[in-house]
C-alpha cells in the first residue's frame, strides 16, 4: 500500500507496545504541536494573529507551561493575548453592570441576557485553541487512514486484529469512522477484533483492581502485588484515554 504522511504514524503506533495505538497517535501529535507554538510559529506573523484571538485552551496552557523552553516566547504570545482579550471585552463587562433600581426607575431582568451571553462570549474565547483544532484535524485523518487500511492493507488488518486494546473513548471514535467507512463485512471483522479485545481489557483490569483492593486486607499483606500496582492508571487510561496525565505510582 501507499506510504502518506498518516499511513507511516499509524503503523508505528500499531507496531509498538501500548495499551492504545490512538492515545499513542494523539499524544504524538499534541507533542508536534506543542513544540510548533513554543517553536517556529513564534516567527510567523500569520499563526500570531491566530494566537493573539485565540490563545490556548486550559489544557494546552497547563502543557505548554510544563515545559520550560522558550518562557520568552510564551510570554510574547500571552502579552498580545491579553492585550486582544482585554480590549474586545473590558469595556463589555463594564458597560454589562446593570443600572440599580429604585423608586423611579423598575427591576428589569434585561441585565440577565446581558450577563449571560457576555459569559457565553468568555467561555467561547477561553476553551478556543490551535492545538487542539489541529489535533482534532490530524486524529480525524488518522481514523480514515485506519479505516482504509483495515480494508486495503492485508498486513494492517491483521495488524489491527491483534492489537492488545483500544480505549474506551477511542473505541467510540473506531466505532463512529466503521460506520461512516466500512463496509458491512469489513465492519464485521472489525467490531469482532475490538469486542474481542476490549473485553480482555475490562478482564485483566477488574482482575487488577480487585488484587490491588484485597492488597489492603492484612491477610494478603505478604502476597505478590502482580500487575496490580498500576492497576489504578491502566483502568483511568482505559476509561478515559490517556492524555500523559496518569503517572503510574
Ligand atoms: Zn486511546
Ligand atoms: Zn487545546
Amino acid at each position: 500500500m501507499k506510504e502518506t504522511i498518516y499511513t507511516i504514524p499509524v503503523n508505528d503506533a500499531y507496531d509498538s507496545e501500548c495499551d492504545c495505538p490512538i492515545c499513542l497517535l494523539k499524544q504524538r501529535s499534541e507533542e508536534k504541536e506543542l513544540d510548533y507554538y513554543l517553536g517556529p510559529s513564534l516567527m510567523e506573523p500569520d499563526t500570531r494573529v491566530i494566537t493573539n484571538k485565540t490563545g490556548f485552551c486550559p489544557n494546552h496552557m497547563a502543557k505548554l507551561n510544563k515545559r520550560v523552553t522558550n518562557r520568552l516566547g510564551l510570554a510574547l504570545v500571552l502579552h498580545t493575548h491579553l492585550l486582544d482579550f482585554d480590549s474586545d471585552i473590558s469595556e463589555d463587562l463594564k458597560n454589562s453592570a446593570p443600572n440599580k433600581a429604585s423608586l423611579f426607575k423598575g427591576r428589569s431582568s434585561d441585565y440577565k441576557h446581558v450577563l449571560n451571553s457576555l459569559a457565553d462570549r468568555i467561555d467561547k474565547r477561553v476553551a478556543s485553541c490551535p492545538i487542539c483544532e489541529k489535533m482534532n484535524d490530524s486524529m480525524s485523518h488518522y481514523n480514515e487512514t485506519i479505516m482504509y487500511m483495515f480494508s486495503h492493507d492485508s498486513v494492517f488488518h491483521e495488524k489491527f486484529c491483534n492489537c492488545k486494546s483500544h480505549c474506551l473513548p477511542h473505541t467510540a471514535s473506531l466505532l463512529r469512522s466503521a460506520a461512516t467507512r466500512l463496509s458491512q463485512n469489513d465492519a464485521s471483522d472489525f467490531v469482532t477484533a475490538i469486542a474481542s479485545s476490549n473485553k480482555s481489557s475490562f478482564d485483566e483490569l477488574e482482575k487488577d483492581v480487585e488484587w490491588f483492593t484485597l492488597k489492603f486486607d492484612y491477610r494478603n499483606k505478604e502476597k505478590p502485588w502482580g500487575n496490580s500496582k498500576t492497576a489504578i492508571q491502566r483502568s483511568m487510561k482505559f476509561l478515559s484515554s490517556d492524555g500523559g496525565d496518569f503517572v503510574d505510582s
